[in-house]
């Protein structure tokens, strides 16, 4: 799994971070990564966020699935 390091424009959509969280990277972008949900969206996550997701994921659901139901459900709290 690799994620863009200083992306210039880098920001979770998650948890709307911009600024990498590691003190010794204070001027440095949050390193993300931009996966694609089943319907299509591109979805921009932070590592911490990505691990998140993935930790209690079992085999029966779909992370690609599981990015959608999250991104209709941060638009229903308008977040
Ligand atoms: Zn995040």
């Amino acid at each position: 799994m690799s994620f863009i390091y200083n992306k210039k424009d880098a920001k979770c959509m998650w948890c709307k971070r911009t600024k990498n969280p590691h003190p010794d990277f204070t001027f440095e972008t949050i390193p993300t990564k931009v996966f694609m949900s089943k319907k299509g969206r591109e979805i921009e996550l932070c590592l911490s966020c990505y691990e998140n997701e993935t930790k209690d994921l079992d085999k029966d659901s779909n992370f690609e699935e599981r990015l959608d139901k999250k991104f209709e459900f941060l638009k229903i709290l308008n977040l």
